[in-house]
């Protein structure tokens, strides 16, 4: 399989002719290439972005929505397709691309098509004296550039209201999972979508992603990647004064109060623990138990995780590989760490092994269970990424918080309890910018999505994006 860039509204190999392998986590075997593309297709895609904004942007909302309905619904005619695609290449089971990832891009399409049809911008009114209004036009060409771990779910998530707010659009996926958003380019000729409107590159953070953050022309930065790239892409595009949106990493804690409904807790808190193997960024990844129910819970829980399958992410599996062989090394380098720091590894700790021939070079990792750290050890500060979480007691209220905020991270919180006063007062104190309340991953595409502290800048989602992807302009009228 050999990917192609998509820009001017054509599939093309990069202007330096060369590629990289991509592998397939599962096997660890290389499936296939991608364009290793340079300043010099970034700026194939500026100029062809610049050229086809007039006319997107003046085409009017009713049009371009019409236009991304069928993206949408292009992706849904081929979702098992997109799915297998998504498992190929990023590791994960094909029945959670198809439940969750795949769906998610059909709504991130639909959502902000017909979102654009019910935007508004304000007016203020001055008595007796004038009034203002306030224009939200269309920044012009944006970039977009994403991770790995849910790669068009996260990617569609900014490409949908850029284009739908009139922008053109220069983006980039991670270079190690691009398959989807490939065929995604496929389907934008399909619908029509006029050349131009949208430009997928493929290629190295460093080289193609950076060239992106640089092009004095591409006005708004949307990234959601890891904490230390979001901060190199603030210090290169914060001088250019170019808008930016920074979704970033996360260490979430997952509060369990021993009044919780502790069936509801259990089953979910698995999911939250090792759903997509530890690497969605809303994981909550510090388990915090009320020291009553330590036992009960940690008991429990090793048992279910125990009980969690792992194999080829093409069959029924709970748990699949994880992306890279870089990233199965990572993670298991921070499970030495936490016996190094004092550390109890209650189950998993190692890679697992596979017999079966077609995954036997795959990278996985057992769903792995730790205790026995304190909330300064580098395990329970820094994000892991991986199908690793460890537990914590408490005793009160005040004393979950502490630790809850302890870290430099605010991404997502979840908090389980019975008592709705507890649950509205923690809620408030707790340093993230998404909180769940006894439920994980709940999420209406309406509301505000990011976090605080280290984990980004800016708000997705809702008009938090059509907002982010427009620029306000006053226009104050004075009448006698
Ligand atoms: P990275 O920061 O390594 O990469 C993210 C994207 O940025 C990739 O497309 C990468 O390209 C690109 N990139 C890397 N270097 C540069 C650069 N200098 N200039 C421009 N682009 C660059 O993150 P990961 O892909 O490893 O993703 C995991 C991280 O993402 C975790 O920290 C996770 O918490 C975070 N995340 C945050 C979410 C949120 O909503 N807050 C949601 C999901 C993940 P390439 O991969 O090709 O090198």
């Amino acid at each position: 399989m050999i990917i192609q860039n998509y820009i001017n509204g054509v599939l093309q190999a990069p202007v330096n002719g060369k590629f990289i392998d991509n592998y397939e986590p599962a096997t660890g075997k290389v499936y296939g290439q991608i364009p290793e593309s340079d300043a010099a297709d970034i700026q194939l895609a500026v100029d062809a972005a610049n050229a086809a904004f007039p006319a997107w942007s003046q085409l009017g909302h009713m049009k371009r929505a019409a236009i991304m309905m069928k993206i949408s619904e292009g992706i849904l005619a081929a979702l098992d397709a997109f799915a297998e695609a998504e498992s190929l290449d990023n590791g994960k089971p094909v029945k959670l691309a198809k439940a969750v990832d795949i769906p998610r891009a059909v709504d991130n399409f639909h959502f902000f098509a017909t979102a654009i049809e019910h935007f508004a911008s304000e007016s203020h009114f001055m008595e007796q004296t004038a009034i203002n209004y306030t224009l939200r036009r269309p920044i012009g060409v944006v970039g977009c550039i994403s991770p790995w771990n849910l790669p068009l779910y996260l990617f569609t998530w900014k490409i949908a209201p850029a284009l739908a707010a009139g922008n053109c659009v220069v983006a980039k996926p991670s270079e190690i999972t691009p398959l989807t958003s490939y065929l995604l380019s496929e389907v934008c000729i399909e619908a029509g979508l006029p050349a131009g409107v949208l430009n997928i590159v493929h290629g190295t953070g460093p080289s193609a992603g950076q060239a992106i953050i640089e092009h004095p022309e591409i006005k708004a930065i949307s990234f959601t990647g890891g904490t230390a790239t979001g901060k190199r892409i603030a210090a290169t595009a914060a001088p250019m004064f170019k808008k930016l949106s920074l979704e970033l990493g996360g260490k979430n804690p997952n509060i369990i109060f021993a009044d919780c409904d502790f069936e509801q807790m259990l089953k979910t808190t698995i999911l939250s623990s090792f759903s997509n193997q530890g690497q969605i960024c809303l994981c909550g990844s510090r388990i915090l138990i009320e020291r009553s129910i330590y036992d009960q819970f940690k008991n429990a829980f090793v048992e279910k995780v125990k009980a969690l399958s792992i194999g080829d992410p093409k069959t029924d599996v709970n748990i699949g590989a994880v992306v890279s062989k870089a990233h199965q090394e990572k993670v298991l380098s921070y499970i030495e760490l936490a016996k190094q720091e004092g550390g109890t590894i209650l189950c998993g700790g190692t890679a697992f092994q596979p017999v079966d021939e077609r995954i036997k070079k795959g990278y996985f990792i057992y769903p792995t269970v730790i205790e026995g750290l304190p909330q300064s050890a580098r395990c329970n500060m820094e994000e892991i990424f991986g199908p690793v979480v460890t537990l914590q007691a408490f005793d009160t209220e005040e004393e979950a918080l502490s630790i809850a905020n302890a870290t430099e991270y605010g991404l997502a919180a979840t908090v389980w309890t019975t008592n709705l006063n507890r649950a509205h007062r923690v809620a408030e104190q707790l340093q993230s910018g998404i909180i769940w309340i006894n439920c994980w991953l709940l999420r209406d595409l309406r509301t505000p999505f990011g976090g605080m502290k280290s984990s980004g800048v800016g708000r997705e989602g809702g008009w938090e994006a059509l907002r982010f992807f427009t620029e306000p302009k006053n226009v104050c009228v004075k009448y006698y």
